[in-house]
């Protein structure tokens, strides 16, 4: 089955068009500045072909729409006919407490996903544009959605419950929900074909690091603690956001600052992180090129950052009891050998020996081989999990 994920934002859609038997993605790309002049369709072919267009793209339908018209197209297309889309997946950023799995969207579903806009005011509403869009324009076909909260829907009250007034969880919904799950689950089950071991038997950390940053503790298969909580701000320094401070620290900037409620979540989530204490850049790269050229505040954004992975590991394996190996993914986890190695530095009490040259050139295990703890550097396909659930699910559907 061929299986269009989209990943709908409040200007941009990502897509990626699956085969699901080969795995292969046939043809992805990015339609940008929905609503803006001058919006932008980069789509890239599986044989390398790439071509962009700039095009009046008013809203998602119409940016569905041409990513259709590409897929089709005679010169860049990788399909004859629309009927070869057997389903579409959807990532979908919040689930709330309705959803521990993927679920095929029904008219119920959309209502409950409306219902749930105020825990993720930015991204479930252009999740939700999508799902409509596709509806309209092809309304027989199946659609998936997948949250990133699912995976770590499983998380036991005291990861999270928050230190405050109980009735303020039952009244709000305020609770932690962690998310990138699908990233994590994905190098979760990577990790357990690695190491050649049922994932039920496995305690794995994973530290997702990219623009967005974030670790989860899995035990047998179930994330039991993750980083990131009622939103995406909690946890671990990431490029523009702040992660874990003292609450206080934000009420008392309110006050000193003259800031109303929006302005302190913008500077929070926009103007903190990498980019707050570098004071130079969000990109990971650009602070360590800063660092090597002895700039003071570049060296502090990347030991505060690796620092925080580190203390993670720590909390994370006393929260596990025990540790088989830790997963580094996402941009920086992937790419970046000098924040897994300042981040791994003298752990071997906890038995993580990292490998210098591996973690230098960048292999999939980049842990010694007689370290207790496995190490491993796994590119995250969150795209992949996307389309095989949603196959699974249609196929379900269908029996
Ligand atoms: P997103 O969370 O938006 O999907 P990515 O997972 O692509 O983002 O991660 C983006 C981050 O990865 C940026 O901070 C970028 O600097 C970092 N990154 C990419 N390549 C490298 C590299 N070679 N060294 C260090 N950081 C890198």
């Amino acid at each position: 089955m061929k299986v269009l994920v989209l990943n709908c934002g409040s200007s941009s859609i990502k897509y990626q068009l699956f085969d699901s038997k080969s795995k292969i993605a046939l043809a992805k790309g990015l339609v940008e500045r929905i609503g803006m002049s001058g919006a932008v369709l980069t789509h890239h072919r599986y044989d390398g072909e790439k071509v962009s267009l700039v095009a009046e793209i008013l809203d998602h339908t119409m940016g569905i729409e041409y990513v259709l018209a590409i897929l089709l197209s005679k010169n860049h297309g990788v399909i004859e006919d629309k009927s070869e889309i057997g389903a579409v997946g959807h990532r979908v950023v919040h689930g709330g407490e309705d959803f521990s799995g993927s679920v095929l969207i029904t008219s119920e579903v959309v209502k409950v996903l409306e219902d749930n806009v105020g825990l993720a005011p930015l991204h479930n509403p252009p999740n939700i544009k999508g799902i409509q869009a596709v509806t309209r324009i092809m309304p027989d076909i199946p659609q998936v959605g997948v949250f990133d909260t699912a995976f770590h829907s499983h998380m036991p009250p005291k990861a999270y419950l928050y230190g405050i007034p109980y009735e303020l969880y039952k009244r709000h919904h305020i609770r932690r929900y962690g998310f990138h799950g699908t990233s994590h689950r994905f190098v979760s089950e990577q990790a357990a074909q690695m190491l050649g071991k049922p994932i039920s038997e496995l305690k794995l950390i994973t530290a997702h690091l990219g623009n967005g940053c974030s670790m989860a503790a899995v035990d047998g298969g179930v994330s039991i603690d993750t980083t990131m909580g009622f939103t995406p701000l909690e946890g671990l320094l990431m490029g523009t956001r702040s992660g874990d401070m003292d609450p206080s620290v934000i009420l008392y900037i309110m006050g000193k600052e003259g800031l109303i409620l929006s302005e302190a979540n913008t500077l929070l989530n926009k103007h903190s992180g990498l980019i707050g204490i570098s004071g130079e850049s969000s990109d990971m790269r650009e602070v360590i090129s800063s660092m090597h050229d002895g700039v003071k505040r570049a060296k502090y954004a990347f030991e505060i950052f690796c620092y925080r992975v580190r203390k993670y590991i720590g909390a994370y394996a006393a929260a596990l009891g025990g540790v088989d190996a830790v997963v580094f993914t996402g941009g920086i986890g992937e790419n970046s050998a000098d924040v897994r190695r300042e981040s791994l530095k003298d752990l071997s009490f906890l038995g993580l020996e990292l490998d210098p040259e591996r973690n230098a050139k960048g292999d999939n295990i980049i842990s010694t081989d007689s370290s207790r703890v496995k190490i491993f550097r796994i590119p995250t396909n969150e795209e992949l999990v996307i389309a095989l659930d949603t196959e699974e699910i249609v196929r379900e559907m269908k029996k």
